[in-house]
């Protein structure tokens, strides 16, 4: 994903003083820091309206978050996974692997990329729903190809939030849910082939398959589309993302609630740049579950510090199970929760 330096309104301020601008090679614009967050009853565009508080609809579930950090030391182990290399056949067998007895559908492509040609793969697990309407869960898991010449092994940007979805994937595996399908998504070739962020040279994996729903008419289908990214971080801090769907925001926001773990939510805000803007692009609800502030001054993001001893299996708990409670709250809106307006996604 890309960022701009989380920063704060004072800090903007100066900065728009100094006449400085976000000139980050990583894209997106920092709003600056929220003491708190917005009520339910600010904007009045029904597509972008946050949502009432709503009751949640089915069984509580929580994943077991302590196979989700051994499920990240076993993806980490393979060691750097960029597009292309050994390792990320062997976790693409692996995650399939985690996946037996569910419906998996694994949709290959070829990106042209500014490295060339690089065979990709999406791997979409299925779990059926008694409702009509489809939730989809996301995440990348390779790690970055120009850090191939290094030990990056992405245990926070990659694996941690690929294992997070094998460990929600072993709380639906058998179930019969009582509200939407779930499918769940790992995603290749989120991160741009270049040091500096070009998104027509990223997000290949998610531009790929929200193209395929939107080709397809299942785009119509998806209440949500939930992207999971960062989120194992020890210190955890999941920030509101300006673009993401502002009522899905708000029913994180419940959900954290709920759990007793909003103080890890919303301190701040920052529009991100993320697997999730091509599903939005296609006129799908989304959400970016990310903490983009990973170590002092973010300095273990896309470094070789970023490492499993930087992540906590708390954190893999709460993120988890806060992600768990907002489908839940999801399937409480009714048969129709808010869409944003439709555009083609660029391929
Ligand atoms: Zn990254």
């Amino acid at each position: 994903m890309i960022l701009c330096l989380r920063i704060s309104a004072a800090f903007i301020l100066v900065l728009s003083l100094a006449g400085v601008g976000c000139s980050n090679d990583k894209a997106a614009s920092a709003a600056g820091e929220t003491s708190a967050p917005q009520s339910a009853s600010q904007s009045a565009n029904p597509s972008t309206s946050p949502a009432k508080a709503v009751e949640p609809a089915g069984p509580a579930l929580h994943i077991d978050a302590a196979r989700a950090m051994q499920y990240t030391k076993e993806i980490v182990a393979f060691g750097p996974r960029w597009d292309s290399s050994k390792p990320i056949e062997q976790v693409r067998a692996y995650i399939k692997g985690k996946l037996k007895g569910v419906q998996v559908e694994e949709d290959s492509f070829v990106a042209e990329t500014s490295a060339g040609k690089m065979p990709m793969t999406n791997i979409v697990a299925k779990f059926p729903g008694s409702k009509d309407g489809i939730i989809v869960l996301g995440s990348h898991y390779e790690t970055n190809y120009w850090l191939r010449n290094t030990p990056f092994v992405g245990a926070n940007d990659g694996a941690a939030t690929s294992a997070l979805l094998l460990a929600i994937a072993d709380q639906l595996r058998g179930k019969k849910l009582e509200g939407y399908s779930i499918w769940i998504a790992f995603l290749d070739g989120e991160e741009s082939f270049t040091r500096e962020w070009r998104t027509n040279d990223a997000l290949w994996g998610s531009r790929h398959l929200a193209k395929k729903l939107q080709d397809d008419g299942a785009s119509k289908k998806v209440k949500a589309f939930v992207l999971a990214d960062m989120i194992g971080d020890a210190d955890l801090d999941i920030c509101r993302d300006e673009n993401s769907t502002p009522w899905l925001e708000d029913l994180l926001l419940q959900a954290a609630t709920h759990l007793g773990y909003q103080s890890h939510f919303f301190a701040s805000t920052t529009a991100v740049e993320d697997d999730h803007i091509p599903f939005s692009h296609a006129g799908m609800p989304v959400l970016d579950v990310i903490d983009i502030d990973y170590g002092y001054n973010n300095s273990f993001h896309h470094t070789v510090q970023d490492t499993v001893d930087k992540l906590s299996v708390e954190s893999l708990k709460i993120s988890g199970d806060v992600i768990l409670e907002t489908i839940r709250l999801i399937n409480g809106m009714g048969d129709n929760p808010p869409r944003a307006p439709q555009q083609k996604v660029p391929s």
